[in-house]
């Protein structure tokens, strides 16, 4: 094997795994190096994205999703099934399986477009060196011109609630449950904590999400919010707001939990505690000293909007440096940077990352809310459509929920497009390519979208921003 290449990237998430990729795909020399290892001990490529956090959990979204309608929807279809029931062994084997597959086809990806993948850890040294260290000890040092640190996240341990398997877990060690617990405590309704609690809560389990903050879903837009809870309090999840753990013990085989809220201190026994109160940037042994790469006061890696570290040559992507914490992120700077030191044209455009929360109904939004368009001061107008006008979603038993798109009063162009309703992550893309095209409601408006289709729900929102809805009142 090479001692130099023209890049090395350290971290095989998604952050960095396309990087590598898209260097090799510019003729350019490339080693990957990723130090995830899964809990029997074996490497694996993909990150937490692959190993511990999207696929996995999409997947078990799925499976307890589909269990769920078939005990409560398929009647309603006239389908009988009769006693319906589930096998978690079985779902953690299907998971296991679509992790599994993932995770290799990185590796064949690698193959494909001549990237040298290295398994075990990389420290970057001053003047491009990196040492790198296998399994078995042994250590190289290697050097590049250029150098993509993409070592991404770990969750956040509260001091209040330390982790202590297997009965205060993380996100990974909620997806990896082998049993549905009778009663599971979540620490925060974030993203990741509505979707860990929305699987097991199908499953069966009396699920309690404590969040610190007064304000339910706060980065989105409220209308969006609102509705969420509705759907969510309808589920049985049980989300307690303003309520801020103060401490977790476990005691005997389950966990008494103490939280404070405005009308004084609670307690509350779970039997198991998920802690998801958001994730940090991971940089442990990454940075040997005078490599002049420097970190902010949260810890995420200092970089410019090109993704440039203050070290020369050294670039960083993904969660470890500033932006939202998502995979899709990662890989466009990862992208991006492999672009630009072949000398490509490259360029992230933050204003127009799509978010998608994968409860049911889904959560899905890109670009401003309305709270901020109205604190900017920009006059705007706003279309809403519900779902219950879709022919599709009502013929799918999924009439829940609404799009809403909102255009700038002046030249018409759309601020923010906010989907609560039946696949709202597929349905925003065509709201983010209208938005990366600058597009105004009229745009959309103007196109055509086959019927009966979810996606007419954007169309009509649309319209209803100039009162020209078709499919329901204008008001
Ligand atoms: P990571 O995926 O964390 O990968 C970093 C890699 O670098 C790891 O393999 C790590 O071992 C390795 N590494 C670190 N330091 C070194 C070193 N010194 N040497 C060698 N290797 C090193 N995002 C979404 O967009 N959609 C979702 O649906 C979604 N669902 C999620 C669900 C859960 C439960 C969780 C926990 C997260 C979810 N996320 C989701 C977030 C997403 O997983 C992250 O944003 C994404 O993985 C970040 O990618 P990354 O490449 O920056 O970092
Ligand atoms: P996110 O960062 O989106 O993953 O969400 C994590 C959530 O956890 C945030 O909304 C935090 O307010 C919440 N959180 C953090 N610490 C605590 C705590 N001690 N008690 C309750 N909620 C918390």
């Amino acid at each position: 094997m090479a001692d130099s290449f023209d890049v090395i990237v350290i971290g095989g998430g998604p952050a960095g795994y396309p990087a590598a990729i898209r260097a090799g795909q510019n003729k350019l020399s490339v080693a990957c190096i990723d130090e995830w290892r899964n809990h029997d001990g074996s490497y694996a490529f993909g990150g937490t994205c692959l190993n511990a956090g999207c696929i996995p959990s999409k997947a078990l979204l799925e499976s307890s999703e589909l269990y769920h309608r078939a005990r409560e929807e398929f009647a309603v279809h006239g389908i009988k099934v009769g006693d319906v029931g589930f096998d978690v062994a079985q779902m953690q084997k299907r998971k296991a399986g679509i992790v599994k597959a993932s995770t290799q086809g990185i590796t064949a990806l690698f193959k494909a477009s001549g990237v040298t993948a290295l398994q075990g850890h990389g420290k970057l040294l001053p003047g491009r060196r990196v040492q790198f260290t296998a399994a078995d000890g042994s250590k190289r040092e290697l050097t590049a011109k250029h150098v993509i640190l993409a070592s991404g996240s770990v969750p956040v341990e509260l001091k209040v609630a330390p982790f202590k398997a297997p009965h205060v877990i993380d996100s990974w060690g909620a997806l990896e449950l082998e049993a549905v617990p009778k009663r599971l405590g979540v620490i925060g309704a974030g993203v990741i904590g509505l979707e860990l609690g929305s699987v097991w809560r199908r499953l069966g389990s009396e699920v309690t999400v404590l969040e610190a903050l007064p304000d339910f879903l706060a980065m989105a837009d409220q209308q969006l919010a609102k509705e969420a809870a509705r759907h969510f309090k309808k589920q049985g999840l049980d989300i307690r707001l303003g309520a801020k753990v103060s401490a977790a013990k476990v005691s005997g085989d389950a966990v008494e939990v103490t939280y404070e809220d405005g009308k004084g201190t609670h307690k509350l026994t779970v039997d198991r505690l998920v802690v998801a109160a958001g994730r940090r940037p991971f940089t442990g042994d990454l940075l040997a000293d005078g490599t002049g790469v420097a970190l902010d006061e949260r810890g995420f890696i200092k970089v410019d909007e090109h993704c440039r570290t203050g070290a020369e040559g050294v670039w960083a992507v993904g969660d470890c440096v500033r932006g939202p914490m998502l995979a899709h992120k990662g890989k466009e700077e990862g992208v991006m940077v492999a672009d630009l030191i072949a000398g490509r044209y490259g360029e992230v455009n933050y204003r127009t990352i799509p978010a998608v929360i994968y409860t049911t109904p889904e959560i899905a939004w890109v670009g401003l809310t309305e709270e901020q368009v109205k604190a900017s001061g920009r006059t705007y107008k706003v279309g809403v459509f519900p779902f219950l006008a879709s022919g599709r979603a009502r013929a799918m038993e999924q009439a829940q929920g609404f799009a809403k798109v909102i255009a700038a009063q002046d030249d018409d162009e759309i601020l923010g497009v906010h989907i609560i309703g039946p696949m709202a992550g597929e349905l925003i893309a065509e709201a983010v390519l209208a938005m990366e095209y600058s597009a105004s409601s009229e745009d959309l408006q103007r196109t055509i979208h086959a019927h009966p289709t979810l996606s007419e729900a954007v169309h009509e929102a649309a319209l209803a921003a100039d009162k020209r809805a078709i499919d329901s009142i204008n008001r």
